[in-house]
């Protein structure tokens, strides 16, 4: 039974997700009939963005994951969910009901507020006659507390084609209190003709409906599922959940910038719809603001950044076409152009805000690539990555050093090699920042030839290895900082050992890594 306020309340809900009026008479009567044959939780359940009284809930209504538009119709469907203190869900703090709509892809998002900080609780779902599995997750700790501990997960690049998702089954395992996703949650391309261990759709992602397709495509699959239901995730996007090598307005192929914008909407709106995310980044037409920061009490800040979305158009096109349109000479001018910003001037200024500001003794940097210098054996860069863009990333690190931020370390995904590497502002200066790029948790790498002639021009680098997938953990105590790279032992089977493949710690105050 629905009273008036609760209708109400669902109404706005409603509303609110769908982004747009909605006519009372044109759903209530189809809401009391929720029952559904089949089973509505097939894509899973998630939670993120923690704060010290809250978490966001995610669950999205999909009964058949491989059919256009989910296997739902456009009926909405009343979604109920509780949170608990404990695993069995006697203790329940909370419960509420929320619609799911069509026009929101049948995903809801439940920010719970009220609860009590550093501490885990369990949630679950129910939906027309069904109950989801129960997820567990955690709140930040008080604001400015001292804590022990903080393990983050951390990983990126998950090409359905490419690989299985042992990666995700382990980090599940290993009981982090906080899940980091760097981007390539999905990509985009249709379905490869060989070479591949699972088929993707047989069409390019480009409107809302493939975009939905392709999200419930890769979330149907159980380690992945187990991964969202373990800790809270925090997400960022890179190019695939839009397009390849995107950048701003601007795609790899020139289609007038109105047309991309249109498909980059889409993008981004199937993006918040299948993310634990709040409902203040949700998109408006092609922008959506992602870049924000957490605080981990005293222990750590975790400021992750957006260097798609802003990012000022490619530089060297000309003589990136002349070297087979991938790398680009590393003498192009334009490179080390100030004016060309990989974050947009207001990104920039808010991140710099946050290194002034910051309480913690440990200050993570989560982006989507790597952010070092390199060169390839053949003289080139990427002008993809930071290094299209090397005077940002000079005024990041000069953001570290001048506002003395204590123990800088960047996580990173997007090159599909596992790397770890001191950050200098010259060649060969003084360590500022290390970094740890996270493997890919399936994506198909460089070879460890190609690695090692890279490592060998760039001895910033201490370690690579492009043969293995896998992902990163971090252990974070108030002494030290150890980061774990975790190796699939083989991405193309369902089922594979993960093992430690190097370990890497950075000491409170002592700028530079070493191997543990
Ligand atoms: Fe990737
Ligand atoms: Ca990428």
């Amino acid at each position: 039974m629905v009273d008036g306020s609760t209708r109400r309340r669902l109404l706005f809900q409603a509303a609110a997700l769908a982004g747009a009026a909605l006519s009372p008479a044109a759903w209530t009567g189809a809401v009391a009939q929720t029952r559904l044959a089949d089973d509505p939780f097939r894509v899973g359940i998630a939670s993120g963005e923690p704060e010290p009284d809250g978490v966001v809930l995610w669950t999205r209504l999909v009964t058949d994951p491989q059919a256009m538009g989910g296997g739902m119709t456009r009926a909405p469907v009343r979604v109920g969910w509780e949170i608990a203190e404990d695993d069995r869900l006697r203790r329940t703090v909370q419960r509420g009901e929320a619609l799911a709509v069509a026009e929101a892809g049948h995903s809801v998002h439940i920010e719970v507020a009220g609860l009590k900080p550093g501490r885990d609780y369990w949630y679950r779902f129910t939906a027309g006659g069904h109950a989801s599995p129960t997820g567990r997750t955690r709140t930040a700790p008080e604001a400015g507390a001292w804590v022990d501990k903080l393990r983050i997960a951390y990983g990126s690049c998950q090409k359905w084609e490419s690989g299985y998702y042992s990666a995700h089954a382990d980090l599940a395992e290993q009981d982090p209190d906080l899940v980091l996703f760097l981007g390539d949650y999905i990509y985009e391309k249709k379905a490869s003709k060989d070479g591949v261990v699972r088929h993707h759709p047989p069409v390019d992602a480009q409107d809302l409906a493939s975009y939905r397709e392709r999200y419930a495509w890769y979330k149907a699959d159980p380690n992945l599922q187990a991964a969202h239901a373990c800790a809270p995730w925090m997400v960022m996007w890179d190019d695939h959940e839009v397009s390849n090598d995107y950048g701003g307005d601007q795609d790899r192929s020139n289609p007038p910038v109105a047309q991309f914008l249109r498909r980059r909407a889409a993008a981004y709106q199937a993006y918040y719809e299948n993310m634990p995310l709040r409902r203040t980044v949700k998109p408006v037409g092609p922008n959506m603001r992602l870049y924000r920061a957490l605080d981990w009490g005293r222990l750590a800040r975790l400021a992750v950044i957006d260097d798609r979305q802003y990012r000022a158009h490619r530089s060297c096109d000309a003589q990136s076409n002349k070297a087979n349109g991938k790398l680009i000479p590393a003498s192009c001018p334009e490179r080390t152009d100030p004016r060309r910003s990989m974050l947009g001037a207001r990104q920039e200024a808010w991140l710099q805000g946050r290194l002034g500001d910051t309480q913690a003794r440990w200050n993570l940097l989560g982006q989507q690539t790597l952010m070092n210098e390199v060169v390839t054996p053949d003289g080139r860069v990427s002008n993809d990555g930071w290094d299209g863009y090397s005077q940002t990333r000079r005024r990041v690190l000069e953001g570290w050093r001048d506002h003395k931020v204590p123990n800088p370390v960047v996580l990173g995904g997007d090159v599909h090699t596992f790397f770890a590497a001191d950050l200098t502002l010259e060649p060969g200066g003084k360590p500022i920042a290390s970094e740890f790029v996270g493997g890919s948790i399936s994506s198909l790498g460089r070879s460890n030839e190609v690695v090692h002639g890279m490592m060998n021009i760039n001895p910033q680098i201490r370690f690579g290895d492009g043969d293995t997938r896998g992902y990163g953990q971090v252990d974070i105590t108030s002494k030290e900082c150890v980061v774990t790279f975790r190796g699939v032992e083989n991405a193309l089977v369902p089922t594979s050992p993960v093992r430690d493949l190097a370990k890497f710690v950075v000491e409170d105050g002592e700028a530079g890594l070493k191997r543990a």
